[in-house]
């Protein structure tokens, strides 16, 4: 399989080399050159796999002429054998035609788990292959931070380093990175916000000497392979209601894209959707999106449901890539609009598609207490606040009731546990595997917002 940039001026690559690219060289994000089909016969046979059988099947066409072509299946019982639950993904009812997707059952609690557990073994076996080594730099505010570390800890030819605002993280989310103790990852606590965190981290990569010196890497959600292991449970929960037999909708709590475009792309290969509902919080410029048809920038606010706490939804490029029939040319124009003026407009035939498909719904704080406290109320069920934004749409978009709608849970309520309380009464108590983070010893080095002292660490620890 050889993939292309959304921008059309990036060369064509095989998986590895797009693994490890991560960005195109031209901006662009890479998606297949065609999309892999399955037929309904096929579709049919995957009823009763188990899933990392079936994470094996689906993904199989995207790794062709890959170094783990052939060792795929290995990969993916490896990296879903650390689930706390035997079904990795178990489905529950919620109402008639209604359900929720667990998703938060990975070692860190939240639904990237999903896609870094197997990209993290995924770089190893490149790497191998390779000889080679990387240096993966990331800033993190919430969930990414914790689940990369968790997935690149004890890996001989990856060094992972991760900046968090000192003070400024959640107790939960800071413990969940720092308490790791590995050799190869480096929590470091930048004296500043997320922001300055983040600033350095682009300007380690603009550091052209630096990143060829260290062989620097993201593991960001533009990743292709991130969005290739997600598209997996949605192929999984679809076959439990009855695909394909039977259409089904999507709900899903929205940041980056990322997370609904891979269920885009299991609809490109023929899964049978009906809809897909993007929830958003206050932070809604793709629900505006989807009413005005314009994308247009507005200031990050902080909300109950941080993941989600965005200005960009970098992984709509790959959707505006399909909308405007893989044109990399419109797509490299409306980029550059975007970044001009905070604003771009998608022409009426290219959003009357995307609508078709897509629908927007918001949900802000108030809201979001009041909804977790109303379903726990009715059900016991306790939501986290992002999948209370994802359940809330489900709920609110107008959808045909006699199609079976499917709500991804995509974080475990105790993740987030003063609001959860708030909304329920009730803390959430930690799993099993968690239960003692709060007394685990935390590693972390503490540093200034300054980015020589970074550097000199960086290449310090990596020499060792
Ligand atoms: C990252 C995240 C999201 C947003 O997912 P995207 O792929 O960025 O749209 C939603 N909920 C939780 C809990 C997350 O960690």
């Amino acid at each position: 399989m050889r993939y292309v940039s959304t921008r059309g001026r990036a060369p064509a690559l095989g998986f590895d080399d797009v693994l490890l690219a991560g960005l195109a060289a031209d901006g662009g994000l890479y998606v297949p050159e065609t999309w892999p089909q399955f037929s309904a016969d096929d579709l049919k046979s995957f009823a009763g796999l188990d899933y990392p059988r079936l994470a094996a099947r689906v993904m199989a066409p995207f790794v062709k002429g890959s170094v783990i072509e052939h060792k795929l299946e290995d990969l993916t019982r490896r990296a879903y054998s650390a689930f706390a639950h035997t079904a990795v993904a178990p489905m529950i009812q919620t109402a008639a035609n209604e359900w929720l997707l667990e998703l938060f059952h990975g070692p860190t609690l939240a639904f990237k788990d999903f896609a870094l557990q197997c990209v993290g073994l995924m770089f190893d076996e490149v790497l191998k292959a390779r000889g080679a080594r990387i240096t993966i730099v990331g800033a993190t505010s919430g969930d990414t931070g914790s689940a990369a570390i968790e997935a690149t800890k004890n890996r001989d030819a990856i060094n992972t380093f991760i900046l968090h605002p000192a003070g400024r993280t959640s107790e939960v989310q800071r413990r969940q990175m720092t308490t790791v103790d590995a050799k190869n990852v480096h929590n470091i606590a930048v004296e500043g916000t997320f922001d300055d965190c983040q600033n350095m981290v682009k300007a380690l990569f603009a550091d052209t000497k630096f990143r060829d010196d260290v062989h620097l890497s993201a593991v960001n959600s533009i990743n292709w392979a991130r969005i290739m292991a997600q598209v997996v449970y949605y192929v999984w929960a679809a076959v439990h209601v009855g695909s394909p037999h039977r259409k089904v909708t999507f709900a899903v709590p929205t940041g980056n894209f990322g997370n609904v475009f891979a269920g885009f792309v299991a609809s490109k290969m023929g899964l049978p959707v009906e809809r897909f509902v993007v929830g958003s919080n206050a932070n809604d410029i793709l629900t505006r999106y989807f009413e005005t048809g314009s994308m247009t920038a507005a200031g990050v606010v902080p909300t109950l449901s941080p993941s989600m706490d965005i200005q960009i939804s970098s992984n709509f490029e790959r959707l505006l890539f399909e909308a405007v029939g893989r044109d990399g040319a419109a797509v490299s124009r409306h980029m550059d609009q975007f970044k001009q003026s905070g604003s771009y407009t998608v022409d009426a035939k290219a959003h009357a598609l995307l609508l078709s498909q897509f629908a927007g719904q918001r949900l802000d704080d108030a809201g979001t207490l009041k909804f977790i406290g109303e379903v726990y109320k009715a059900s016991g069920y306790v939501l986290d606040p992002h999948s209370a934004v994802g359940l809330y749409a489900a709920r609110n978009a107008g959808l045909e009731s006699a199609v079976p709608r499917i709500a991804l849970a995509t974080a475990h309520p105790a993740k987030f546990p003063d609001a959860v309380e708030k909304a329920t009464g009730t803390r959430p108590s930690m799993p099993p595997a968690l239960a003692d983070l709060f007394h685990r010893r935390e590693h972390f080095t503490t540093l200034p917002n300054d980015l020589d002292q970074l550097r000199r660490l960086i290449r310090e620890r990596i020499s060792h």
